[in-house]
């Protein structure tokens, strides 16, 4: 039997989490010790049946009372508020703990984690934007792993195995372009969230799909590259690559440069990030090269999809201004998902939002917190004054 790789999960029952229990399925070194959902109790309940883990946590505090009668049978601990969802992300046992909460909220439950000595696989990008100076601290003063399970950064991260980090001269991020690639803000204008919902490539949570057609995804992308890798976001630059297969490249000093290329299905980068450094056999999913014939490479249009431009100036400037861009476009895509604003408009209250709220230099977690609702309420007053 491979090593056995003991796991908890915060935000098991979305599309990230759903997979990475499908992973777990296939490979049978993987223990689940914690699982939870913001209010989703059925599926958490079926979850729990199957995995029968240590604890699981629901956010709200009415839903965990209703699913703890429901799973009185079994030996599960059921938590609930942010607490809980710290105490799933630290239970003892674990020794990874993977984020796929969504958004800011995965924040305060990594820092647990990472004091509490677990590895993170994160998914949970927000964390990292927001909070990446803290995050890549706490990393090296208690002596965990950071990897990586968004695609891109999965392949970069793979792409430098067995290279040295010195000898990296670029990233090239790929980006899909999402579902409105090549059109121009008049063709923008009357975007629903049902149009935004299609991804071409990608099956994924809401919001990370909206993310995806703005290109605030690739921008907040771009952050936690800058951070788990250490490069400056100049030296980070963005490819529109429409069939996504090459997942992101590295180009060294002497021009060479690595890529990882496979089908897009985020089951391997989850189950690389738990197993890692070993690559167990995954059923499925082989790449047929000859059904790609053409990779295709595009300059993305920053004018048109503005948002990107906006997350470079947002690390640029650095201090707590990569928590304005998300906090402001978690207000956004929510407004914009409940027919309250338009879709060019996200972009645009970011930018309003990065001009009006304050830069605080080195924040601190609290720092952090009250940035991201001010950006929120900047964004929801934004919403009532029109
Ligand atoms: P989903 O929306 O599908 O799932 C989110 C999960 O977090 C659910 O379990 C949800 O519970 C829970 N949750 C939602 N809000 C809160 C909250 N406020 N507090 C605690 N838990 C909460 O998201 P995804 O799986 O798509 O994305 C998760 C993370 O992974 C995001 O950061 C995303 O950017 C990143 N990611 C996702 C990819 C993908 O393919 N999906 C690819 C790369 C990165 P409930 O079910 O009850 O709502
Ligand atoms: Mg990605």
């Amino acid at each position: 039997m491979d090593n056995i790789h003991n796991i908890t999960i915060i935000g098991s029952t979305g599309s990230i989490g759903t997979q990475t229990l499908e992973v777990a399925d296939n490979c049978k070194n993987i223990r689940v010790w914690g699982l939870s959902s913001n209010s989703n109790i059925e599926l958490l309940e079926k979850q729990i049946r199957k995995y029968r883990p240590k604890v699981a946590c629901v956010v709200s505090n009415e839903k965990a009372k209703e699913l703890r009668l429901k799973t009185a049978d079994t030996d599960t601990v059921i938590l609930s508020g942010t607490e809980g969802l710290c105490d799933v992300a630290c239970v003892k046992e674990a020794d990874t703990t993977l984020t796929a909460v969504v958004g800011i909220s995965g924040l305060i439950p990594t820092i647990n984690a990472i004091k509490n000595k677990k590895n993170i696989a994160l998914a949970n990008k927000e964390t990292l934007v927001c909070a990446g100076h803290i995050i890549t601290e706490l990393c090296k003063e208690y002596n965990v792993k950071l990897i990586p399970i968004d695609s891109e950064h999965s392949a970069i991260f793979q792409s430098m195995q067995g290279f040295r980090k010195e000898d990296v001269k670029r990233i090239l991020l790929t980006a899909s372009g999402g579902p409105f690639f090549g059109m121009k803000k008049d063709q923008l204008e009357n975007i629903k969230a049902e149009d935004a919902l299609k991804h071409p490539n990608w099956n994924m949570g809401a919001k990370v799909t909206i993310d995806s057609s703005t290109l605030v995804n690739k921008g907040l992308e771009v952050i936690e590259a800058k951070w788990l890798f250490g490069v400056d976001t100049k030296n980070i630059k963005v490819l529109i690559h429409r069939q996504s297969i090459i997942h992101s490249m590295v180009e060294y000093k002497d021009n060479g440069v690595i890529a990882q290329l496979g089908y897009p299905d985020m089951k391997l980068p989850i189950q690389y990030a738990i197993e890692y450094p070993q690559r167990l056999p995954m059923k499925g999913n082989e790449i047929d090269f000859t059904k790609y014939n053409t990779l295709t490479f595009d300059e993305p249009d920053m004018q048109t999809f503005h948002a990107l431009a906006l997350a470079y100036k947002a690390a640029e400037e650095g201090g707590s201004m990569a928590a304005v861009f998300n906090g402001a476009d978690e207000a956004a895509v929510e407004l914009f998902m409940d027919g309250k604003i338009k879709y060019l408009e996200i972009s645009d209250v970011i930018e309003k939002a990065m001009y009006n709220i304050k830069n605080i230099k080195e924040p601190t977690v609290d720092e952090i917190i009250q940035t991201d609702k001010a950006a929120r309420e900047y964004v929801y007053n934004e919403q009532l004054r029109k």
